[in-house]
Order: structure tokens, then C-alpha cells, then sequence
């Protein structure tokens, strides 16, 4: 098909709620992607922080071929073996006590939202419910995880939302001490903003809320959606803080290009959803967790330690770079702050040969955590080539 009537049928048939580029990507290997036409792009957006080992990993995609040929879906009425193995390896890795499996980012979130009101209803009483969220943060697309989203653009045109969200200012722990009162159940906190522009928490602010979180018996929620699996170069980024999460939600990297979701809950938490209180019909699919095991298994010290490398290769490649105001996050997940218009910018790397995201007024850059070296200094010669024109 034709690059236009590939464009024409998506504008007739699906809904319009995507602003996307002018780009149809049919295929692709490792960190290359091919469109319609055959042209080739080297890819830092990983699908947003999905694709952990790029696309087609030839480990991961056994994995996940063997399971479709075995048992493609089971229901959770049923044990089934690639959930028991994936949370098994999960717990094992965080020392966390228990996961609940979802689909997606934000359903992992709800979960954690279900999770620490019924620990304080149980526990306290019914109107101790208030969930403490930042200004400028992301938790999802559902009416409540919405709700949980720190940015009035969100809001627009959706309301009622639940009740209960009240919202802080990254760094600011004054701004969360505050907040703190007999309603209050839990403070949920991404340790690096992400769709909020790429800004991370100081390691003062995050310490501070998780004393403030244990002085007041509050849940510490982090929401490792796009932080988690490897990204900041920590197998989950609250590990970089030294702190102990109630409850660490992740979605997108977790099984390399499949829809899987996962909370997991700390031992004091872990009890709390029981019997009937929460459910998913495609969640743990066996495919997707086969998938998760295959990259799990993989994120060991050494490729943690080659992220961390290969951000300190980026920073380096872009110190004294004209343009270059500042660049924020961790790992592999950077913001690259310029004078320029992010968007237009990745339009024009999109012409050359690369496909990189954009966050707020940031060039965000989250490559696949196995990006080859060589491919990487390719990339980031066009990225430079742009942003100092
Ligand atoms: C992407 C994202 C979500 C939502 O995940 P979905 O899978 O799109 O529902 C939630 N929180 C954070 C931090 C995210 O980056």
C-alpha cells in the first residue's frame, strides 16, 4: 500500500485521537525499523519504552512463538505456569511479596489506587482515602487514573472524576506536607517524570516523602510504568533512591513488545486485595508473560551496568553542543532540552533516518536498552546534525 492510502484509511477508519507522524513502519530487527517503502530508521523511541530488547529479538521471540504453539490463552480461573514463573522471577529480583498481572500501564495503576484504599478502609475507615499525586505527573488514561494525572489538559471535557487525588509539586516536600491529613492513605510518585517532560526527583524529595509515607502510615506507590525493566540503568528506578516502595507499578518494557501490566505489592500490602476484589480477563496472558520472562531474565547487572554506559556516552557525545540547554533522566531515558520546537525536530530526524519521542518541550530519547553502540553514534550524528541547525 501507498504511503497516502495507508495515511487516507486510518483518517476513515480509526478513531482520530492520535496526532501521529507521516510514517508507517512495516518491520524491523533489533534497533532498525523498515516502513512501507523499504527505507530504514534507526529507532530511540522503542515504541515508548516497550521494545526493551528491540524489535524481532530473536530470544524473545522464541519464547513467545513456543507459547503460542503451547497455550495461547488461559483463563485465571485455571493456575497457569508462564504467571508462576514470571512472578516468581519478579518477587526474587525486588523483594517484593506478591503482583497482581494487568494489561497495561494504567491498569496496573488502578490496581495500586484499589489497593491502597481498601488497606486504609480495612485498617482505619472508609473516608481515609485521599491519595497524594504530583503536579505535572502521568498514571494513565482511565477516569481515575485521570484523576491521578497531575495535568489539567487531561481533564478536559471528562468529568466527574473520583474523588480523592490530591496533587504536590516535584521536589517541593513542603508542598506534600501539606497535603497530609486524617484523609490521607498514600502518596504515589513517578521517580522520574516522563511524560511531564523527563524531570526527576532528587534523591531529598524522594526520601523525604517515604519518611513522611512511613511517619503517617501512608502506602508509597511509585509508578515504574516507564521508569521499570532496565530503563534508568536500575532494574526498577526506586532502587536507585535506596528506598522500599508498599507498592511498584510497571507496564510497557516489562514484556518486550507485549501488553502486560504488573503491581506488585510489598509483605505489609500484600494481603490487602483478596478473593473477588480484583480481576482481569486477559491479564497474565501466558504469551505475554512468556515474552516478560525472556526479557526479565535478561536485565542482569552487566546489561544494567551497559545502560548506565551508554548514557554516559550520550551525555558526553552532546557536552559543548550549541542548542544543547540541558539533558534530564537516566539510563536510557533522556530529555534533550533545546531552543527548538521537540516536535519539529523529530520530523526532521524522521527524514533522515530516525525515529526519536518527544516530551513536553524535550526530545525524549528511549532506545532499546541492547541498542548496538555503533548504531547509537549513528543516530545521535543525525539528532546533532538537527539540533544544531
Ligand atoms: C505510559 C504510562 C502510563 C500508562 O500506561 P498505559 O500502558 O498506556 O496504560 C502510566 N504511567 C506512566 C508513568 C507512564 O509512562
Amino acid at each position: 500500500m501507498e504511503f497516502n492510502d495507508i495515511k487516507n484509511n486510518d483518517l476513515k477508519y480509526i478513531c482520530n485521537t492520535y496526532g501521529r507522524f507521516n510514517l508507517a513502519l512495516v518491520k524491523g530487527k533489533g534497533s532498525l525499523l523498515y516502513d512501507n517503502e523499504g527505507k530504514s530508521y534507526i529507532d530511540f523511541g522503542s515504541g515508548i519504552a516497550v521494545n526493551s530488547f528491540g524489535v524481532a529479538d530473536t530470544t524473545w521471540e522464541e519464547a513467545v512463538i513456543k507459547q503460542v504453539k503451547t497455550l495461547s490463552h488461559c483463563s485465571n480461573l485455571y493456575y497457569s505456569l508462564p504467571q508462576i514463573e514470571l512472578a516468581k522471577m519478579l518477587m526474587e529480583k525486588t523483594g517484593m511479596a506478591k503482583v497482581f498481572f494487568g494489561n497495561s500501564g494504567a491498569e496496573a495503576n488502578e490496581g495500586a489506587i484499589k489497593c491502597a484504599r481498601k488497606y486504609s478502609s480495612d485498617k482505619y475507615s472508609k473516608d481515609r482515602n485521599e491519595i497524594i499525586t504530583l503536579r505535572n505527573s502521568f498514571h494513565g488514561r482511565t477516569i481515575a487514573t485521570l484523576a491521578a494525572t497531575g495535568q489539567d489538559v487531561f481533564h478536559k471535557n471528562f468529568g466527574p472524576f473520583p474523588e480523592g487525588f490530591k496533587y504536590g509539586i516535584a521536589n517541593d516536600l513542603d508542598s506534600i506536607t501539606n497535603l497530609i491529613n486524617d484523609k490521607t492513605c498514600a502518596i504515589m510518585i513517578e521517580t522520574i517524570q516522563g511524560e511531564g517532560g523527563i524531570l526527576n526527583l532528587t534523591n531529598e524529595f524522594v526520601k523525604g516523602i517515604e519518611e513522611l509515607a512511613i511517619k503517617n502510615d501512608l502506602l508509597l506507590i511509585v509508578d515504574e510504568v516507564q521508569t521499570g525493566n532496565g530503563r534508568t540503568g536500575y532494574l526498577y528506578s526506586y532502587m536507585y533512591y535506596g528506598i522500599k516502595p508498599n507498592i511498584v507499578t510497571t507496564a510497557k518494557g516489562l514484556a518486550g513488545g507485549l501488553p502486560l501490566g504488573a503491581v506488585m505489592f510489598d509483605e505489609k500490602c500484600s494481603q490487602v486485595l483478596s478473593k473477588g476484589d480484583h480481576g482481569s480477563t486477559f491479564g497474565g496472558n501466558p504469551i505475554a508473560c512468556s515474552g516478560a520472562c525472556s526479557i526479565l531474565s535478561r536485565i542482569d547487572d552487566k546489561l544494567l551496568a551497559s545502560v548506565i554506559e551508554k548514557e554516559k556516552l550520550i551525555r558526553d557525545f552532546f557536552k559543548d553542543c550549541p542548542n544543547v540547554i540541558e539533558i534530564t533522566g537516566r539510563g536510557l531515558m533522556l530529555g534533550i532540552k533545546t531552543p527548538k520546537v521537540a516536535g519539529e525536530v523529530a520530523a526532521a530526524c524522521i527524514k533522515e533516518g530516525l525515529l526519536v519521542l518527544t516530551a513536553k518541550d524535550k526530545i525524549r530519547l528511549l532506545p532499546a536498552l541492547n541498542i548496538p553502540t555503533e548504531l547509537l553514534i549513528k543516530g545521535l550524528e543525525i539528532l546533532k546534525k538537527e539540533i544544531i541547525k
